[in-house]
């Protein structure tokens, strides 16, 4: 079965902001280099709607979303709002956050239907700091989580893991699934990086692994086969979920981690390996961060190939 690849339009126009890092480049750079590689011919580039509001509700609530609408198309008038340090809102970016998960929801229902074995959203703007009612890190909606619950809530799986390998922390994707024992969050992050101030994760289905700067694939992969692999083996999710940030790469501006396109690699096998051994090899992938655009773009094309090969 193919590996499914979901994208949208607004990836590739719609801009976060003056100068901002989360720009369409980062897909264009993506794309352009599946096409190199052949990778293109190889998946299978499937269309998705904007998520509904339903599905957004089950993440968010209903004033933020009502909010976020509202600036947005507030901003045609008055121009772009600020609304954290990082994160700005214009008259798209209501439009491409519910786009982007949307991709993921739709990513998740061909995967579940069996139509793909597995599939990569390639989407922007991320959304794993995007929490309950709060938007920041460049995340407006948090485009995991609602794949998660539309996953539980509507085609009726009963437990789903979610593995984020971002360098930086999914504080939002906390925020959102913390408590819900049908998911289970398993996070690795550089612990002096953005989001910063925070408290420890008090929820038994958040399994956090904070490191230290300088960290490499050698002390990330020691993570995911000591503590990811057996916690999801013994969890048994019917689905896994990758929150995909290529921004731990050695070439990153934002962050101090080393890793390097085979570490992403090597990791996409053994995500894989533990997809095959619980739940049949479903497995959803979303972009998340990365921003230095060619080693994003490496680093994406050596996780979507791992993904297009079987066992
Ligand atoms: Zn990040």
């Amino acid at each position: 079965m193919p590996t499914g690849f979901f994208t949208h339009d607004l990836c590739h126009s719609y801009q976060q902001g003056p100068d901002s890092p989360e720009s369409p480049e980062r897909i264009d750079a993506i794309e352009d280099r599946m096409l190199a590689m052949g990778l293109s011919r190889v998946v299978t580039v499937l269309p998705s709607a904007p998520a509904s509001l339903e599905d957004v509700l089950r993440a968010h609530d209903k004033s933020y979303v009502q909010e976020l609408e509202q600036t947005s198309r507030e901003a045609q008038r008055t121009g772009e709002k600020q609304i954290s340090e990082d994160t700005f809102i214009n008259e798209l970016s209501f439009e491409a956050a519910l786009k982007s998960a949307g991709a993921a929801i739709e990513a998740v229902r061909q995967v579940c239907a069996g139509t793909i074995r597995n599939a990569f959203a390639c989407v922007r703007p991320p959304g794993h700091h995007a929490g309950r009612n709060f938007a920041h890190g460049f995340c407006l909606i948090n485009s995991v989580a609602c794949a998660a619950l539309h996953a539980l809530d509507v085609l009726g799986l009963k437990r789903v893991a979610i593995v984020d390998f971002d360098v930086h922390r999914a504080d939002g994707t906390e925020d959102i699934i913390k408590g819900d024992e049908r998911i289970a969050l398993f996070s690795l992050y550089q612990e002096t990086a953005f989001p910063f101030g925070l408290q420890p994760a008090q929820a038994s289905n958040i399994i956090n692994a904070p490191m230290p700067e300088g960290s490499d694939g050698t002390d990330v992969l020691r993570v995911v086969n000591d503590i990811w692999i057996p916690k999801l083996l013994s969890f048994k999710p019917e689905l896994i979920l990758v929150s995909a940030g290529f921004d731990a790469h050695r070439d990153e501006k934002q962050a101090l981690f080393k890793l390097t396109e085979f570490d992403y690699s090597f990791m996409t096998i053994e995500v894989m390996r533990v997809a095959r051994a619980v739940c049949g090899g479903r497995l959803v992938s979303i972009l998340e961060g990365g921003y230095d655009i060619r080693s994003l773009a490496r680093s994406a094309v050596a996780h979507i190939t791992t993904l297009t090969r079987s066992a």
